[in-house]
Formats: C-alpha cells, sequence, structure tokens
C-alpha cells in the first residue's frame, strides 16, 4: 500500500515523502481510513510503530477545514509525559508543515504565559498532560466545550501513572457528540471501562507489538550479583561496542547514583528521571541526541517513548518490575529498521521479574554470549580495573538520598511509589580507594556495533555471589 492510497490530502503527501517514508506501516494503513471516515477508534499499538503519525495524518486533513476560536481549541492529544507529549508537537510540526494550523503544547514543568497566549489566539491542536490542562481549565484560561477530536495516547501508562481519573473529568467537559481516538499499548480492565464509557461504537484495531516481533532487537541476559551489577554494566559498555546506551534502572535514585559513578569511571553519560526540571530534561536529552553524551541513564517516566534514533543499545541495570516496561524499554533501541541490542542484568531477587517478561513476550531471553567471539585485548584488562569500585561513595549518596527522595514531578505518580520503596538492590561491599579510571580508547579494528566484542568476564563464572 502506498501513502496516497490512503486519500490524505496533496499537502500532507508531500509532507510525507519529505519525512522519507516509503510506505504506510500497518497501524497507519489501518488507522488513517477510519479517522478520515470520523470513526471512534480503540488502537492497540505502541511506540515505535509509527502510531503518532497515524492520528496526527488524519487529524491534519480534518483540521484543515475550519475555523479557530480565542479559548476553545479544536482538537486535543492527551499525552501521559512531557517528553511525548513534546515529541507529538514535533510530528505536528513535521507533518503539518503545509497548513496554516496553530498548534498549542501544555505541558508541566514550563511557564504559563505563553501557553495561555496561544489559547487566548486560538489553537486548532492542543497537546496536553492531564495535570497542566487540569490546572488551566480550573483556572478559567481554557473552555473545552469546541472540541471535538480527542485522542488519548498511551492509555495503559495513564493508567499507570494515575490519571484515568483526571481523563474521566476531561472527556464530560467535551461535548458529547465528538470523535475520539484511544491508544494503548495493553488493554486492561479499567483501559476497556473508560473507553466503554466514552467512546462510541468504536473501530478496534490492533498491531502486533513491536518489541515480541522485532527480529532487529537482539535481547539477552546477565544472571549477576546484586554488589557486581556496576562493574558488570562497566563491563559491557566497554565490550560489546556500545555507540550509544540507553540504562533503566528503577529507582530514580539509583539513577542518579549509577550516572554519577559512570562519569567518575570516564563514561560519557547523562541522566534523566521525573524528579528533574523540565529544562533540565530537555538539556540532558539534547546532549544526548546530539552526541555530547553517548549513554543516558533513566527511569521509565521520563524516558517512556522517546524516539532517538540510532541508540545502539538499551540496558535493564534493573529488571523492571512491570513486564509491559520491559517492551517499552528495549523499544528504545532497533528502531526504524536498525540493529539493536537488549541486555538485562538479572539478579536471583528478578528472577520472578523476568520470567514475567519472558511470559509476556512469549519468548526465552538467552544468556548473553560470552565467549562467542575471539577475545579481545583490552577487555580483560578493564574488568581488572573495574575489581575496585566505591563504597565511601556509596554511602554519602545514601545520606543525600533522603532529601532527593521527597516527590516533586507532577506527572509520576507510577514512578514514585516505586522510587520511594526501600532501597534494596544497593551494593554492600563494592571496594574502593582508587582513581577515577578513564574509558579507554578502542586498540583495534572496529567491531560492528553491537557485536560481542570480548571474553566472559571471570567476575560472572561463579554463580550469584
Ligand atoms: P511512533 O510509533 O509514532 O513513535 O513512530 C516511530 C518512528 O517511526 C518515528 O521515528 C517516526 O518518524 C517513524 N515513522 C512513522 N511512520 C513511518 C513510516 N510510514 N515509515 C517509516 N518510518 C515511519
Amino acid at each position: 500500500m502506498k501513502f496516497a492510497d490512503l486519500g490524505l490530502s496533496d499537502e500532507l503527501l508531500s509532507a510525507v515523502q519529505d519525512a522519507g517514508y516509503e510506505e504506510p506501516t500497518p497501524i497507519q494503513a489501518e488507522a488513517i481510513p477510519q479517522v478520515q471516515m470520523m470513526r471512534d477508534l480503540i488502537a492497540i499499538a505502541q511506540t515505535g510503530t509509527g502510531k503518532t503519525a497515524s492520528f496526527v495524518l488524519p487529524m491534519i486533513d480534518i483540521l484543515a477545514h475550519g475555523r479557530r476560536r480565542a479559548l476553545m481549541p479544536r482538537s486535543l492529544i492527551l499525552e501521559p509525559t512531557r517528553e511525548l507529549a513534546m515529541q507529538v508537537a514535533e510530528n505536528f510540526e513535521k507533518y503539518g508543515k503545509n497548513h496554516d494550523l496553530k498548534m498549542a503544547l501544555l505541558i508541566g514543568g514550563v511557564q504559563m504565559g505563553d501557553q495561555v497566549k496561544a489559547l487566548n489566539e486560538g489553537v486548532d491542536v492542543l497537546i496536553a498532560t492531564p495535570g497542566r490542562l487540569m490546572d488551566l481549565f480550573e483556572r478559567g484560561k481554557i473552555l473545552l466545550n469546541g472540541c471535538d477530536l480527542l485522542v488519548i495516547d498511551e492509555a495503559d501508562r495513564m493508567l499507570d501513572m494515575g490519571f484515568i481519573p483526571d481523563i474521566e473529568f476531561i472527556c464530560e467537559k467535551l461535548p458529547s457528540q465528538r470523535q475520539t481516538l484511544l491508544f494503548s499499548a495493553t488493554m486492561p480492565p479499567p483501559i476497556k471501562k473508560l473507553a466503554d464509557k466514552f467512546l462510541s461504537n468504536p473501530k478496534q484495531i490492533e498491531v502486533a507489538r513491536a518489541a515480541t516481533t522485532n527480529e532487529n532487537i537482539a535481547q539477552f541476559k546477565v544472571e549477576i550479583s546484586p554488589r557486581k551489577k556496576k562493574q558488570a554494566l562497566k563491563y559491557l559498555l566497554e565490550v560489546d561496542n556500545v555507540q550509544t546506551a540507553i540504562i533503566f534502572a528503577n529507582r530514580k535514585t539509583t539513577v542518579r547514583d549509577l550516572n554519577k559513578d559512570l562519569q567518575k569511571s570516564g563514561f560519557k553519560s547523562g541522566e534523566i528521571h521525573g524528579d528533574m526540571d523540565q529544562a533540565s530534561r530537555i538539556a540532558e536529552l539534547d546532549l544526548f541526541k546530539k552526541g555530547e553524551v553517548n549513554i543516558l541513564v533513566a527511569s521509565d517516566v521520563a524516558a517512556r517513548g522517546l524516539d532517538i534514533k540510532g541508540v545502539s543499545h538499551v540496558f535493564n541495570y534493573d529488571t523492571p518490575w512491570h513486564p509491559d516496561d520491559y517492551v517499552h524499554r528495549i523499544g528504545r533501541t532497533g528502531r526504524a529498521g536498525a540493529k539493536g541490542r537488549a541486555i538485562t542484568l538479572v539478579t536471583p531477587e528478578d528472577r520472578e521479574a523476568l520470567e514475567n517478561v519472558e511470559k509476556l513476550t512469549k519468548f526465552k531471553v538467552p544468556e548473553f554470549p560470552w565467549g562467542e567471539v575471539a577475545p579481545k585485548a583490552g577487555g580483560g584488562q578493564a574488568v581488572e580495573e573495574q575489581r575496585e569500585e566505591k563504597p565511601r561513595e556509596e554511602k554519602k549518596s545514601r545520606s543525600r538520598r533522603k532529601k532527593d527522595d521527597a516527590p516533586k514531578a507532577e506527572e509520576a505518580p507510577r514512578e514514585e511509589v516505586r522510587e520511594s520503596k526501600p532501597k534494596a538492590d544497593k551494593p554492600r561491599s563494592e571496594k574502593s580507594g582508587r582513581k577515577p579510571r578513564k574509558k579507554s580508547e578502542p586498540k583495534e579494528e572496529p567491531v560492528p556495533a553491537g557485536e560481542w566484542n570480548g571474553p566472559k568476564p571471570s567476575f560472572l563464572g561463579v554463580g550469584f555471589d
């Protein structure tokens, strides 16, 4: 199928061509005609499938007809996080460049002034996180009764983050005669209930889970003792030909701690988590996108759905507690046809969580293929160097933690719950005393990204401790 077969306008076809897309993805081929027919839609799809364009493209054509009015947005897209909202806004700019449409982005953590000004001037598309939208609505700065097209994106993540009551409230303020599109990676009962209540005779479509079908992502596990996790991670970062990596941890405190530790060891890393203000998150992401840091340590909420090209590796420093998060995390690599590698560190405590992942994805994650390729000179040395770590830093960061743990992020309830759990996985006895090691330069011929490039380190040889 071609984009031209979907009945999109010439202006849109030209924008799509400029974006370099040759043909619609399955979700686009299925969803676009339904949206054009003004049907309500439930689409079970996740990021990486091209789902954003599946609603943005037909919306642009629908909105091309009609007039803006002050304070009354004509359409609304709800996103669970600021980053996703920004990403959708970027999509709107990219595909809507040949149209005269006004967009406003309502996200927490940025000044309200410009947002209110844009609303006053009238917008065609409002892209918002529920918190900020409710805030402005309650202050009377926005009227929702002119909004007859609603998109609820990442509905299952909205549920995880406790946003369903806000969404119900918002739906009740919208005109009852409207078109509603709901996107979700999974359909847990509360989302089904929400759909039953607020969608009318929806067409349901489902595309294959990207992660389970994405053969471009090689997945591995490394069974490891909790106190050797940092050592194993740094070893892998050095020897698995990592070009760019996102490292996920389950707690904000671990994200901060790990990033500091990696930087001390000479890695070029940054961090992104729910406690950071918007400006700092954007700044860190920019550094990563520009390649000024090649490692981003992240929490789930902050990194959900991020579309960054060319991420060669995803590491699960902690096995995620929710199997869905595994699917979302590893989907940050292997994008747009590229190859990627996803490596999960699994402690004895994590085994059950990994089993849940395997049940969900119907895929048994194999052991990392140690020793399949001839050892490289640098690798072994790196292990020796990494043996000695820094207990003092651990203690310091623990005492700092109490203050840092205070919930701040307005949009991260689920993460807040997780990250305030007792810190059970702190390494207890990392030895120390030495100066930070500088990352060693590669000394040999480059090996293709993600091809295993070193021996099995001795610290992995004897069970879990
Ligand atoms: P999404 O699932 O919306 O997060 O999109 C994932 C990625 O696929 C984004 O980088 C899009 O720019 C890209 N994309 C969307 N539609 C297409 C298409 N038809 N062909 C190729 N890439 C696409």
